[in-house]
């Protein structure tokens, strides 16, 4: 059950930057606003983890034969483990920083403004207030060099889990509500349009979405690719709140909100109706980050195996994860949940 409950929660409401136990007591409670459970439980949902499953996905068919051998083989690696960045969040030092940046923290055209590398800025600004506000698009960058220190090392292992991760941090970047302070519309009483822009719309509509993205090219200016993708998710943010806010003044709340059946348990979402008009109102605008997520992860994964001198995959391609390894990657993500429940109010205020 707890179990269930934590595989719900992540995607629901877990967008707060610092609050394990405001999200705690919401599990226990069973109070997930909007998307509450009618009867107090929560069911483990069909598309918790689905769009950065499904992002991670799409990028694998991006590359080139000679990185297909391996990564196709390890897809499914891949693919569900897309989602471990926001599973250790509140369980790993300094994670929950690697997912979003708050440009209002830095004034007018921050994403313009801000140095490009880690080490400019930490000079200027010092890590403690970078770690506070988010530092998407320096991990990314810090990520992309320890995936090409595992492809020199030939390690595939570390290949695999970077991989996944890197791929994480890319989609987070290309999402408008992960630049900004009001990161789930707390600040402008749009409550739940973090999970409603990211999971509920691309679980309804993906489907449809344009797939085929074209082939990995080489990046050759990867801290600047990092940076576009953060400036141009931010410019897509007026239309993400104001869109919303603008259809719910036309609609009421009844229809709004619709309860659904997932897997059996009555949860209250956004109604379908509201979801397309909203979706239509964006014009395409998910589809496009979704789309230059996917393609982004494959450029930089093709960037690191050229950067580390593109080393021969073949060899990998028979690699397996031994049952050692799975056991220990089940023993990590239960000492993540461990340390979500156990978390201390440290660095709360
Ligand atoms: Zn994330």
């Amino acid at each position: 059950m707890i179990q269930n409950q934590i595989k719900f929660g992540w995607k629901a409401i877990l967008w707060g930057k610092k609050r394990p136990f405001v999200f705690l007591f919401l599990l226990i409670v069973g109070v997930i606003s909007p998307i509450t459970p009618v009867n107090g439980t929560i069911g483990k949902p069909k598309w918790g983890f689905w769009a950065h499953q499904r992002i991670n996905r799409l990028a694998i068919f991006t590359l080139p034969p000679e990185m297909l051998i391996f990564f196709k083989k390890h897809a499914d690696y891949i693919t569900e483990n897309a989602v471990n960045p926001d599973k250790r969040r509140y369980a790993v030092a300094g994670e929950a920083a690697r997912h979003y940046i708050d440009l209002e923290a830095y004034g007018d055209s921050a994403a313009y403004k801000l140095p490009l590398y880690w080490q400019e800025a930490v000079q200027k600004y010092g890590e403690d207030t970078l770690a506070l506000n988010g530092v998407v698009p320096w991990a990314i960058q810090q990520y992309k060099s320890r995936l090409t220190e595992a492809f020199r090392q030939r390690d595939p292992r570390r290949i695999l889990r970077l991989s996944a991760d890197l791929g994480h941090y890319i989609a987070d970047a290309n999402v408008p509500l992960h630049t900004t302070h009001n990161y789930n519309g707390q600040l402008t009483g749009q409550e739940g349009i973090h999970a409603f822009w990211e999971s509920r719309l691309p679980e309804l509509f993906a489907d449809n979405y344009d797939g085929f993205v074209g082939a990995a090219t080489y990046e050759s200016k990867v801290a600047k690719r990092a940076w576009q993708a953060v400036q141009q998710a931010n410019a897509a943010l007026d239309s993400v709140l104001r869109f919303e806010r603008e259809l719910s003044s036309r609609l009421p709340a009844n229809q709004k909100y619709a309860l659904e059946d997932r897997n059996g348990i009555v949860i209250k979402t956004y109604s379908r109706e509201f979801s397309a008009r909203y979706h239509q109102m964006l014009s395409q605008q998910v589809e496009r980050q979704f789309r230059a997520s996917a393609k982004m992860i494959g450029d930089f994964w093709f960037t690191c195996w050229v950067d580390a001198g593109q080393p021969d995959l073949t060899p990998l391609g028979n690699f397996s994860l031994t049952e050692t390894d799975q056991q220990e990657a089940i023993t990590e993500k239960q000492s993540w949940l461990k340390k979500l429940f156990t978390a201390r109010s440290e660095g709360e205020n």
